[in-house]
């Protein structure tokens, strides 16, 4: 075990973190943390070696990330030991490293640790009272500069109380109302905002996050003109709803749900606000994609859809086909008509997959020649399965 392995490389080894917590909480949880009191990239090693695992070093950090063949992912630290309390004091002993490791952490659910060397191994440690907050459902900092040192904890604390539906403590509440009033935020890079936002629009309920932003006042730290509203909130829930149907319609895709929540946000900007968002945020250029074609293509394409005429499969293709599934989602949960949402959920679950019956390969057997033609043919010959001019493989 990892236990016995650091005990023959003389180190101290712990489990830590959310593991723990969601232990205790009895939770699932494939994403490990260890910290080693020693050298964690030389203990990273050997358990890879030991597990038939693969492993990959950060040398500057002195952490490491090791995938084992059963599913786990483990992040291995080293402990930041500072082994001197003054000059002149003799070194302090092994558990004070890890009591120091566990103090630069954000929330006391998070400071759990658990023992892995044979001699005690299972022993939990709790320095911070993380036990007690786990039972008493509350989510609390360790002391009263820990937003000041890293402001992105404002947001990791909403997305632990929403998750597990705990609370912020009185003064953790208090300390947050502080950063909001000192605007913190404004330090924080694009980068690091964005990666937790990404977050906390990643977890189970995007909708009460946002409510919970605009009353704590941080909407405007997203952008100074995004402001809460019942028409905000029900472009949520009509976004909540578009996902659901496609998680369970499109079974094998993956969408980014977050993206979708971040175009109903845009939605209630103004331009001007919306390319100064995305200046600020370094998306990648498929999401900036998506957004811009959310915000500036949603009216003529479902102007398009809702036509009176009829649609033919191969039209509703042609108005699709090229944009990302978070947009064609976006589309679907806004209020477009009855025929225009018809035709996006069948291109999304039909239309899109249909195929000719025949590939470059067997237009090869038939004598063609390779060259452009092949193009258009196979392009006319989905077009007519699609639009049911051609109904069998004969
Ligand atoms: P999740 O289930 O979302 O992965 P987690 O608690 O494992 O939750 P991570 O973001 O993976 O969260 O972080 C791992 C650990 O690192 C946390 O348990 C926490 O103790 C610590 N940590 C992460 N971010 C910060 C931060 N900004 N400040 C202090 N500690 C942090």
């Amino acid at each position: 075990t990892a236990g016995e392995l650091s005990e023959r490389l003389g180190y101290s080894a712990y489990v830590v973190g959310g593991f723990v917590r969601d232990l205790l909480l009895g939770i699932d949880n494939l994403d490990v943390d260890f910290v080693v009191e020693g050298d964690g990239i030389a203990f990273a090693r050997a358990l890879a070696k030991e597990r038939a695992g693969r492993v990959k070093v950060h040398e500057r950090f002195g952490t490491a990330v090791v995938l084992l063949p059963d599913g786990f992912k483990v992040d291995v630290a080293t402990a930041r030991t500072e082994y001197y309390e003054y000059p002149t004091a003799l070194p302090t002993v092994e558990q004070s490293s890890i009591k120091k490791d566990l103090y630069r952490r954000d929330f006391t659910i998070n400071t759990l640790a658990v023992r892995l060397n044979p001699r005690a191994f299972g022993q939990l440690i709790d320095f911070y009272g993380g036990q007690r907050d786990l039972k008493e459902r509350l989510i609390r900092v360790l002391h009263s500069l820990s937003f000041v040192e890293d402001p992105t904890r404002v947001f990791r604390a909403i997305r632990f109380e929403l998750r597990f539906d705990f609370h912020l403590s009185k003064e953790t509440l208090a300390l947050i109302k502080g950063a909001v009033k000192m605007e913190l935020f404004h330090r924080l890079s694009g980068q690091r905002l964005l990666d937790e936002l990404r977050y906390l629009f990643s977890e189970r309920t995007p909708r009460h996050a946002v409510r919970r932003l605009a009353d704590l006042d941080l909407l405007r730290f997203i952008h100074p003109t995004l402001t809460w509203s019942n028409r905000l909130d029900r472009r949520l829930s009509e976004v909540e709803a578009a996902l659901e149907w496609y998680k369970l319609s499109c079974l094998d895709r993956h969408i980014s749900g977050w993206l979708v929540y971040a175009m109903a946000l845009t939605e209630a900007m103004p331009d001007q606000a919306v390319h100064e968002m995305l200046e600020r945020f370094p998306f990648t250029e498929a999401e900036r994609g998506a957004i811009t074609a959310a915000r500036f293509l949603t009216q003529p394409v479902c102007r398009a859809l809702s036509r009176r005429a009829p649609l033919r499969p191969s039209d509703t293709v042609a108005l699709l086909a090229g944009l990302a599934d978070e947009t064609l989602v976006f589309l679907l949960a806004k209020n477009a008509s009855a025929s225009a949402k018809r035709h996006l959920s069948l291109y999304l679950t039909t239309y899109r997959d249909v195929k000719p019956a025949l590939t470059g390969k067997s237009l090869q057997a038939l004598g063609f020649r390779p060259g452009p033609l092949y193009r258009t043919i196979l392009e006319r010959l989905t077009t007519a399965r699609l639009d049911g001019d051609v109904k069998t493989e004969a």
